[in-house]
């Protein structure tokens, strides 16, 4: 009989498990369900007319050579420094993300030239915290799923690390928890 996989979400951890479950010796049907109009979640390049990428998540891999040396860079801000913003009820204007950037830049890297180009995205909760509890909690979750023979498995950021590598590796386990439990 011929089984029937859904796999949620379109993001790096659901694409990993769908290479997964259809490379098995005998795969069942996958099926991917995305919300969004396109795959790889927050993995993410915008290229603009003129020609510059810039990537909205993850940074790609760029080439090395004279291609390289021109490689965007990107700055991540945030934490307690924007919680400050915010409470303070600041307007979070994309020119003060841009000079915070450039001054961390100068700080930290001694690049003190301004950017040629440049593209500020505000994007909250972007990357799962977990909090104290977390490993707890996924073990409850995982036991009870198992008690109660619910088919389903977890996969993806918000549960076993947040690196586009942990992703894989978890999308890959899911994938394999769910051919196992299938006896496929
Ligand atoms: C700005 C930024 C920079 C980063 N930089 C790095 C880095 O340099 N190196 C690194 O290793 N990691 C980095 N990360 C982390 C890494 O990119 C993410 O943790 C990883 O891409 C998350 O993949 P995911 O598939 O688990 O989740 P997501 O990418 O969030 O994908 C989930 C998908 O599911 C879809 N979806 C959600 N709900 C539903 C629903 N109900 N029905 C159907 N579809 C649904 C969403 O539309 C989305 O496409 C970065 C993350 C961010 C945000």
């Amino acid at each position: 009989m011929s089984r029937t996989v859904v796999v949620l979400g379109g993001g790096i951890s659901g694409l990993a498990a769908c290479y997964h479950l259809i490379r098995a010796p005998r795969p069942p049907k996958v099926v991917l369900i995305e919300a969004s109009q396109r795959l790889g979640g927050w993995i993410r390049s915008v290229q603009r007319e003129d020609g510059a990428v810039f990537e909205l998540g993850p940074r790609g891999i760029r080439p090395a050579g004279e291609l390289g040396a021109r490689t965007l860079l990107m700055v991540m801000l945030g934490g307690s420094w924007l919680q400050a913003l915010e409470d303070g009820e600041q307007t979070l204007a994309q020119e003060l993300f841009q000079q915070a950037a450039q001054e961390a830049v100068a700080t930290q890297l001694g690049l003190r030239k301004p950017p040629s180009q440049s593209l500020v995205s505000l994007h909250k909760s972007c990357i799962p915290q977990y909090t104290l509890g977390h490993w707890q909690r996924l073990e409850a979750a995982a036991q009870f799923l198992a008690n109660h023979q619910l088919p389903l498995t977890l996969a993806g950021a918000s549960y076993e690390g947040v690196s586009v590598n942990d992703c894989i590796e978890s999308g890959r386990r899911a994938a394999t928890h769910v051919l196992r439990n299938l006896d496929l």
